[in-house]
């Protein structure tokens, strides 16, 4: 079962910060990025969590993290994927609930990877006092597209992508000189299957915030600067001096 901190212990806790401090608690922003794989919602919630001191909590980096590390969750991924299976909603959850109790938040943060079904969704919002969810929309064929242009340096592990992100030499990393290749999952068959999935599952967990009146879409075709322009539109933020 979902067992977040409850939320008057957090609010307690909120109270007191803002004893010492008013400011803090004015800028706390709390944010869900959502959006199909491909669709540009890690590169939106780094610049949002760069440029307004909010801490980016992505899942799929939680994991890479515990795998790079050989740690016992590592292992416990590994034998739920080697098995065929995807991580289960509970590990995902166990995960997050455990990064957002560290409370090294101080001015708040993006959650990128997760609610993943609906009952995380209003477990979730019973916890925290969420501010907004950007859905970033994309058609199935651009992000098809843009996760088949996807390469992965084989000696560094640096992301390049052919339509954004391209090496000065073709199939050669720049930095370590490294050979690039698709990751062998990122094919067109797989990569539509895992898109049809993502609409099956999340679908429910947009009309959960939809209730609140917390979801704001974003055209995800845009390019990534013009994209963080209408983010910070939708959720009245500064724009960027330029
Ligand atoms: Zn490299």
């Amino acid at each position: 079962m979902l067992s977040f901190a409850p939320k008057m212990s957090y609010t307690l806790r909120s109270a007191t910060t803002a004893r010492r401090s008013c400011n803090i608690l004015q800028h706390m922003r709390k944010y869900v990025v959502m959006g199909v794989q491909g669709c540009g919602k890690g590169t939106q919630a780094k610049v949002l969590a760069s440029r307004f001191d909010l801490t980016h909590i992505c899942v799929g980096d939680i994991f890479r993290w515990n795998i790079q590390r050989h740690t016992k969750l590592a292992a416990r991924i590994k034998r739920i994927v080697d098995g065929g299976d995807l991580v289960p909603d509970e590990i995902v959850e166990e995960v997050v609930q455990r990064r957002l109790q560290e409370h090294d938040w101080n001015f708040g943060f993006v959650l990128d990877g997760f609610p993943r079904n609906r009952a995380q969704a209003e477990f979730f919002l019973e916890s925290y006092d969420i501010d907004a969810v950007v859905l970033i929309e994309a058609s199935d064929d651009v992000v098809v597209e843009r996760v088949l242009a996807r390469r992965l340096c084989t000696g560094c592990g640096l992301d390049y992508n052919l339509i954004y992100h391209r090496p000065e030499t073709p199939g050669v990393c720049d930095v370590c000189r490294g050979s690039l290749e698709a990751r062998p999952d990122d094919v067109e068959e797989v990569v539509r299957n895992r898109i049809a999935n993502y609409h099956v599952q999340t679908a429910p967990v947009v009309k959960v915030f939809e209730r609140k009146e917390l979801v704001f879409r974003v055209d995800g075709h845009l390019p990534p600067a013009d994209l963080h322009l209408k983010v910070c539109e939708s959720l009245k933020l500064p724009k960027p001096t330029a």
